[in-house]
């Protein structure tokens, strides 16, 4: 019987590294990215071998900046990922990066089926588009917007950056109200996490505190719903229902297959993910099991399943998993959560819920409904 899956391919190039980011990207040249496009062709197929009963109703090109590609090797990846998994119809998106010159690049990916472009917007003023160390600026942010509407492509993401040195709750609104101007009908906000082995790491930030950073967060759900952006997930809103139809795959633990350097994978319930290393995939190396941080779960496990339920607003619902387990919700598990304050968890007859505060300390919740 047919399946359908979500297929992610890794592009782990970028023009630069920005200081914060712990990725698996860097610099490239040209003949790199020739031969990364054409491993990444060869994967797709030697994969279509191993399950070809598979297809895929969603694509991600995600990085890195895969845009960075440019028109003739984006346009062999799509060709290739529509000869092997991907569907007519297939939600295809991909991740671009504001500074790049992206008129070609986008009308390629639209003749190709392309859908979405995802770009890292980061900020709507120019203080914090300089604290985070970004290429491009406010005017390079609309010229790249517009160049998605040009290409006809009608969906746009763009991801802001939360809790950055210097960023106020004014500045936070400022950048929900410039995501609502540019068109987009999804956002991403991310609260600034300092990575090891990152620049920002070995430098002395005057970041926001806990506190500051949670009212930054709040103030960003305030915002973003003022201009109609509906939270969906801890860190995604859309308007009019327009969510990611990938990356709800992650969350509601349906199968997807990421293929590239650092890429993971959850088929037939099990997780496996490719080495951070471009050298070793483009050698025709294999992906090896995900080690659990998941000592505590099995595979496809009802606590894996909650757990990343949870994330989302609709929460754990009674329907959902009754339909992949067969069964309620255990007992025990509706008695933690119903012992934690109400301002962070909702317990009903439909389910469990977390609040917009709640999934500010969703880890601490976890850690109590699943001991
Ligand atoms: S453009 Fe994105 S992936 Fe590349 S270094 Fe910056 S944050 Fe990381």
């Amino acid at each position: 019987m047919e399946k359908t899956i979500g297929l992610y391919l890794h592009v782990p190039f970028c023009k630069s590294k920005c200081p914060y980011c712990d990725f698996y990207s860097f610099v490239p040249d040209d003949s790199t990215m020739d031969a990364y496009t054409d491993a990444l062709c060869r994967s797709l197929l030697a994969w279509k071998d191993r399950l070809p009963e598979t297809v895929a109703d969603t694509l991600y090109l995600g990085g890195g900046t895969p845009s960075l590609l440019g028109a003739k090797r984006l346009q062999a990846v799509l060709t290739a990922a529509r000869q092997t998994f991907v569907t007519d119809g297939a939600e295809v998106t991909l991740e671009a990066n504001p500074a790049d010159d992206l008129d070609e690049v986008f009308a390629t990916f639209a003749a190709c089926g392309g859908k979405r472009i995802s770009m890292g917007l980061q900020a709507g003023d120019d203080h914090t588009l300089q604290a985070l160390g970004r290429r491009h600026s406010l005017h390079d942010a609309e010229r790249a917007a517009k160049a998605v509407f040009d290409a006809g492509i009608k969906r746009l993401s763009l991801d802001m950056m939360l809790a950055v040195e210097g960023q106020t709750a004014a500045n936070v609104r400022q950048t929900a109200a410039y995501i609502h101007t540019l068109g987009a009908e999804h956002a991403s906000a991310y609260l600034l996490k300092i990575e090891p082995g990152t620049p920002f790491a070995a430098r002395t930030l005057s970041l926001p505190d806990e506190d500051e950073a949670a009212d930054l967060y709040l103030t960003a759900v305030d915002a973003l719903a003022s201009h109609g952006f509906a939270q969906y997930e801890i860190s995604n809103f859309a308007k009019n229902g327009a969510v990611s139809r990938h990356n709800l795959k992650y969350w509601n633990s349906e199968p997807y297959l990421g293929l590239g350097p650092a890429a993971h994978s959850f088929i037939d319930g099990k997780r496996f993910a490719y080495p951070r290393s471009i050298a070793a995939f483009m050698d025709g190396g294999e992906p090896t099991a995900e080690a659990p941080d998941t000592a505590t779960f099995a595979e496809n496990s009802p606590e894996e399943y909650a757990l990343l339920r949870l994330r989302l607003t609709d929460g754990l619902t009674e329907t959902d998993f009754a339909a992949r387990f067969g069964r309620s919700i255990p007992t025990a598990w509706r008695d933690r959560a119903a012992r934690l304050p109400k301002s962070l968890v909702t317990v009903d007859s439909d389910g469990i819920r977390l609040t917009p505060e709640g999934f500010l300390v969703s880890n601490a919740i976890f850690a109590q409904i699943f001991p």
